[in-house]
């Protein structure tokens, strides 16, 4: 493995997930989760350094370009293209039987149409792990009298190589993980994805925002929700409330906001979730209900699924006219002994600091295209059936 990579001083190493919003999803392809790994902005990036670099040490000659099929039909499209300087492109193509088993075998389906006698010929490959196409890529090339041979690879995964031929030019250093997108696929599918995934080994959970406004029966479909597809509810004003029941230190705190009908400050709520999460490490997923109700709480909410190689699916919310919500409320109160559902002034805070600190989450969660609006007027049962339908479709 030492000398391996030759003239690329600084291979760029990626071994970071990539947090950009729209990117956030995980996707399924056959029976498999693929979660996001590396953008297509960063794939842009590392072919433009790749080219670069090869298009200076060529100089005045024409290369030709060698893309290995299948894979690499993504990148010698997108690498050429940037070339600065006239190039000649041909393929061949090599079947390894990847997907998610590892063989030895490749089989050669189309070998080299043109003779390159004299050609300063680059490789490009998708991606180089064991190593294993390369035997096959230098067999073909043994008899050809080539001026040179080079070897480019968009990725490389170090921990897997186990040959000692050289590999000449690097785009981006990956752990030994499995990849779908840009070309390489899962069998058959991902190839056309412009972004990287990378195979989800743990579990895959099942998280649900229940979102509106005080009143909009959140908890009372959580209920229910957490029966029909075992998850973890965790609702945020309940926890508070237990603990200025038992009188805890995080409940004396919590105390003085709620009863205003203010936010409890946003660190306090954070840790208090993260805690929640935690001690419920073997959940199938959660229903978090009355969190996040700030940006800060849903980055937060966030980075901690991140940990989890998880993520939250979607954000249902169900909508409700305040005037039904004060109503609904105020009964509540005659009969829950909660303080902040008997004043009518605190139930009308609460709202309103729905309104002004709650409800742009819509946003932050429409961005990523996981926003549910749902009806909240109507029978318990009917309301449970339309919140079925948007985790049904998930
Ligand atoms: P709830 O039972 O969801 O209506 O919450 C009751 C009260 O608990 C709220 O009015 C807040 O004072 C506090 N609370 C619950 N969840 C949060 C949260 N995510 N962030 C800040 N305060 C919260």
């Amino acid at each position: 493995m030492k000398n391996v990579i030759q003239s690329m001083a600084f291979p760029f190493t990626f071994n970071y997930l990539c947090t950009s919003h729209r990117q956030n999803k995980v996707i399924k392809l056959h029976d498999k989760y693929f979660k996001p790994f590396i953008s297509a902005q960063q794939i842009d990036d590392a072919v433009s350094r790749m080219v670069q670099e090869i298009a200076n040490d060529v100089g005045d000659e024409v290369p030709v370009f060698v893309g290995i099929l299948n894979g690499s039909f993504m990148l010698t499209s997108d690498f050429v293209k940037k070339y600065p300087n006239p190039c000649e492109v041909t393929f061949i193509k090599l079947a390894s039987y990847e997907g998610l088993k590892s063989s030895e075998d490749i089989q050669r389906l189309i070998g080299l149409t043109q003779d390159l006698t004299g050609r300063t010929v680059i490789i490009l490959e998708d991606v180089i792990d064991s190593g294993k196409t390369l035997n096959e890529v230098h067999r073909i090339f043994k008899n050809e009298k080539v001026k040179s041979l080079k070897i480019a690879t968009l990725f490389f995964k170090p921990e897997a190589y186990n040959k000692d031929f050289k590999l000449h030019y690097i785009g981006i250093e990956i752990p030994n993980t499995f990849i779908v997108g840009y070309g390489l696929d899962y069998d058959g599918l991902g190839r056309d994805m412009p972004d990287v995934y990378q195979l989800k080994t743990t579990q895959h959970m099942t998280n649900i925002v229940l979102f509106g406004p005080p009143g909009a029966g959140k908890g009372t479909q959580a209920d229910f929700l957490k029966e029909k597809y075992d998850l973890v509810h965790i609702s945020t004003g309940d926890v508070f409330r237990y603990n200025i029941k038992n009188e805890t230190a995080l409940g004396m705190l919590a105390k003085s906001y709620m009863d205003k009908g203010d936010l409890v400050p946003d660190q306090v709520t954070i840790d208090m979730l993260n805690a929640e999460v935690e001690k419920n490490a073997d959940a199938k997923g959660f229903i978090f209900d009355g969190f996040p109700r700030t940006n800060a709480q849903a980055e937060a909410l966030d980075n901690l699924m991140n940990d989890k190689d998880s993520q939250i699916n979607a954000m249902i919310a169900l909508e409700v006219d305040d005037e039904v919500l004060v109503q609904r409320l105020l009964n509540r109160g005659l009969t829950s002994g909660r303080p902040d559902d008997a004043d009518e002034v605190i139930i009308r805070n609460r709202i309103a600091e729905y309104y002004k600190k709650t409800a742009i989450l819509k946003d932050y969660f429409s961005d990523q295209d996981k926003y549910f609006g749902i009806d909240g007027v109507g029978s318990i049962e009917e309301i449970t059936e339309r919140l079925s339908k948007v985790i049904n479709s998930l």
